[in-house]
């Protein structure tokens, strides 16, 4: 069974290959389609965007689609930057940008609470999708640290750690992310039937 991953970034799909490695599944990545159009992420939440581009792909190629959708929620900015943390500082988009807006928006707060939130969404072949989640608590530190990971990482200290996520290497960040518990859910929840050659989900 062929099954499209929504995205191109390369460690994302590599990610995803590891984690559900069954037998007799083939994961495509969109690369691998270059008529296929780029889904808006205009959603207000991670699940609109996850399912979104799951199944507007599903759709359009006639395949299982998998997506996911993830960004950073801290609780003194009431859950900003959530769906808008890739273009939280705007133009220039880049992660340099965004951890400096994050930086002064903090300054002087004592609530350093945050957490990483990720949605993957599945859908199958007609567009009929199902969602699960995985969210990583801990806090925002007052200076950048690390230089691997990428995004808000060198910000982020997940609970009961005392590295930030850009000083872990990647397989400790994988076992504690919110992509990392969100694909083991989506292992759980979909492994069978995606093993099991389905055509569509049971309804
Ligand atoms: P996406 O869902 O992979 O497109 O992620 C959206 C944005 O959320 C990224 O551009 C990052 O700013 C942020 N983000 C998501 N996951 C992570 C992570 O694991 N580390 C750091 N930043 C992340």
């Amino acid at each position: 069974m062929k099954i499209l991953i929504a995205s191109r970034n390369a460690h994302k799909i590599q990610e995803i290959r590891e984690i559900f490695d069954l037998p007799g599944v083939e994961w495509v990545s969109t690369a691998a389609f270059p008529d296929l159009h780029d889904v808006e992420e205009d959603g207000e939440t991670f699940e609109a965007n996850a399912i979104k581009k799951a199944t507007e792909l599903a759709r359009a190629t006639g395949l299982w689609a998998l997506a996911d959708d993830s960004g950073l929620e801290v609780e003194a900015l009431g859950n900003a930057p959530g769906v808008y943390s890739a273009r939280y500082a705007g133009e220039p988009c880049n992660h340099a940008n965004n951890n400096a807006k994050l930086l002064r928006e903090l300054a002087g707060n004592k609530n350093r609470a945050a957490r990483f939130r990720c949605v993957a969404a599945l859908s199958d072949p007609v567009g009929r999708a199902e969602t699960v989640s995985g969210s990583c608590p801990g806090r925002i530190v007052g200076e950048l640290r690390g230089a691997k990971g990428f995004g808000y990482d060198p910000l982020f200290v997940p609970d009961g750690f005392e590295k930030t996520f850009a000083e872990m290497g990647n397989e400790q960040k994988n076992r504690l992310s919110h992509r990392g518990r969100a694909l083991a859910l989506a292992k759980e929840k979909w492994g069978a039937l995606i093993a099991s050659d389905a055509a569509g989900f049971p309804r």
